[in-house]
């Protein structure tokens, strides 16, 4: 499907839309009635678009008791099988693809023809990841044959962030459904409607119990976290919410995968591409109002290209178009949430107050949760715009003379998700890239993911690795098995 068809499903009433799809949570492979409502806010006018299930505690039980009673159904199936039904499963997202991603931009706000991307990305991991194996060690040992191999681990609770509903909560369901382990997926009470969804496709596919979702605010996730009939809790969110749940997850010593905040750096040196980094830098950190999480969020540029790098991003920026997210004319995403919107406000505030030098934007829109793409120079480390994670659409710009100097910068800070270097020397570009502390480094590109890769985290950007046969094998454990013969 062309991404920009999806403007042709728009339907006349969304909020009677969503109601007609009756969006329930799974427990057991059925609907599960709720304590309460939630609103779902649509940030493009900030208006309630939806209402949607409100969990209580006792949900979280059953949804435990129901993932605990198909464990053991689930685990002892073939690989093959739990392969077919994720190959299933894909196929059905795809078929989808037009409720979903309309779901999508209802919730997060985000421009359809994105949204439908993110559901096309998200089908392409689930095949990537269906098709993974987890390779068995053998080991000669004297007098006797030892076999390292894996197992599934349980019930995995699944945490998600409201940026990437669709696309980070498929690759938690692939990696332990695969594994063998059961789930529950909880997503973010700000994107709650196309993860229920998911339940729902999934409820026709995989035996009762196997992949459950139940939606409510921060103390459902926390419940997850924990409760003893859990095994492990794959999270993804901020760096402060990873610690409280690593906090929270220590007294039962649940299997962690934690992927965290970012604050990557990128660093441009006088021969890169410059058309190639703002076009680079607009679609991946600007026009999706910077809420994704490798995408570039400091930026060194060597000082003999500075005028080249800001009158390229600014020229970029005034194409922006503002406005509602199911008008195809509309190319800027909103940020998905108040909070997060004063977050990103008092930092550009901030900033301006340390003296810093707004080139474009910084200012909000008149309506929605639009700020307008912002970018600063004049700002240094000590500037929380710098020294910490924006998650939104404001880039601070640092000329540099020194390499080594910029390599530095670039690695202060605790966090270490992803980094970039721009330049014609690709050789030069890598041995560069080698130096940044973290788990990614690209040479003339940034945030390019994709399920066949593996994504390691360094520093407090995460615990584990995701995609590739990593993130399956981080859902299931090592068990040696040796025979004396
Ligand atoms: P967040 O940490 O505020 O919330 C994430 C999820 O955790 C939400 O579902 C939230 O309701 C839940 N939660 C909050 N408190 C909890 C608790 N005490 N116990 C259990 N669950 C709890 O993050 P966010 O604002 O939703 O997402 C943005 C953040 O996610 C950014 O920092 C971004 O960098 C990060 N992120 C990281 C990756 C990655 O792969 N490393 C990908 C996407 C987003």
């Amino acid at each position: 499907m062309n991404f920009d068809d999806i403007y042709a499903h728009v339907p006349a009433d969304m909020t009677r839309w969503i109601e007609e799809l009756a969006l329930a949570m799974t427990i057991d492979g059925a609907d599960a009635a709720p304590d309460g409502l939630i609103d779902v806010i649509n940030a493009c006018d900030e208006k309630v678009i939806a209402k949607a299930p409100n969990a209580g505690l006792h949900h979280v039980d059953e949804a435990v008791a129901a993932a605990r009673a198909a464990f053991p159904g689930w685990a002892r199936k073939p690989w093959a099988e739990r392969r077919a039904r994720l190959e299933a499963f894909a196929d059905a997202i795809e078929k989808a693809q037009v409720p979903l991603a309309l779901l999508i931009g209802a919730e997060a706000g985000r421009p359809l023809r994105r949204a439908a991307s993110e559901v096309f990305f998200s089908v392409l991991y689930v095949r990537t990841l269906a098709a993974q194996t987890l390779p068995e060690t053998t080991y000669d040992v004297a007098g006797g044959q030892a076999r390292l191999v894996h197992k599934p681990l349980g019930v995995v609770g699944a945490i998600a962030p409201w940026n990437g509903p669709v696309i980070l909560a498929v690759a938690k369901i692939a990696n332990a459904l695969l594994s063998g382990d059961t789930l529950i997926l909880r997503p973010s009470p700000f994107t709650p409607l196309s993860a229920l969804m998911l339940g729902m496709i999934g409820r026709d596919i995989f035996p009762r119990g196997v992949f459950n979702v139940i939606t409510g605010d921060a103390d459902v996730g926390a419940a997850m976290t924990t409760h003893a009939g859990i095994a492990k809790i794959s999270f993804t969110g901020s760096t402060a919410t990873g610690k409280l749940i690593a906090a929270a997850a220590a007294p039962t010593l649940k299997r962690l995968t934690l992927e965290l905040g970012g604050n990557d750096a990128a660093i441009v040196l006088p021969d890169a591409d410059i058309d190639l980094l703002c076009d680079t830098l607009y679609r991946t950190s600007i026009e999706n109002a910077g809420q994704f999480c490798a995408c570039v969020k400091r930026l060194y540029v060597h000082e003999s290209v500075m005028d080249a790098v800001t009158s390229g991003l600014s020229k970029r920026l005034a194409a922006a178009t503002i406005g509602s997210c199911f008008d195809p004319a509309t190319t800027m995403t909103p940020i998905q949430n108040r909070k997060q919107f004063e977050r990103v406000w008092s930092l550009i505030d901030d900033a301006a107050a340390h003296g810093g030098t707004i080139l474009a934007g910084g200012h909000p829109l008149d309506h929605g949760l639009f700020i307008a793409p912002t970018l600063f120079t004049g700002v240094g480390h000590g500037v929380p715009l710098v020294d910490e994670e924006q998650f939104g659409p404001v880039m601070p710009i640092l000329p540099f003379t020194d390499i080594d100097a910029a390599i530095d910068d670039a690695n202060r800070g605790e966090l270490g998700l992803g980094g970039s270097i721009w330049t014609a020397d690709v050789a030069r570009g890598l041995d560069l890239a080698e130096r940044l502390e973290s788990g990614t480094a690209w040479v003339n590109q940034h945030g390019a993911f994709t399920a066949a890769l593996p994504m390691p985290f360094a520093k407090q950007s995460g615990i584990g690795v995701d995609y590739a046969h990593y993130g399956v094998a981080e859902h299931s454990r090592l068990m040696l098995l040796n025979a004396r013969v």
